[in-house]
């Protein structure tokens, strides 16, 4: 595997993962925008990602805004969410 072609991805962003590409074996990466899988060796995508990882990626921007926020109302909503989120992480 060449370390070169991550550590490109990994500037850029990417996020390595514990997946391996179905193709050619090697680890793939994580497009922290779209949430898409990458291989950097053979160029497999993953056009699709499972609920799981949605929803995680989801929990954990809302976390993000609750440190911030100070407004007790939004506040609220973003705790409410991250419960509802948490249920449903759970099935
Ligand atoms: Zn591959």
């Amino acid at each position: 595997m060449s370390l070169k072609k991550y550590s490109e991805f990994l500037k850029k962003g990417y996020v390595l993962t514990s997946k391996l590409c179905p193709k050619c074996k090697s680890p793939l990466l994580k497009d922290p925008r779209t949430n898409a899988l990458f291989c950097p060796i053979c160029g497999w995508k993953s056009i699709e990602f499972t609920e799981q990882e949605v929803l995680s990626d989801v929990y954990t921007r809302i976390l993000t805004k609750l440190s911030i926020e100070e407004d007790p109302k939004k506040l609220y909503y973003l705790l409410k969410s991250l419960k509802e989120i948490k249920k449903l992480l759970k099935k």
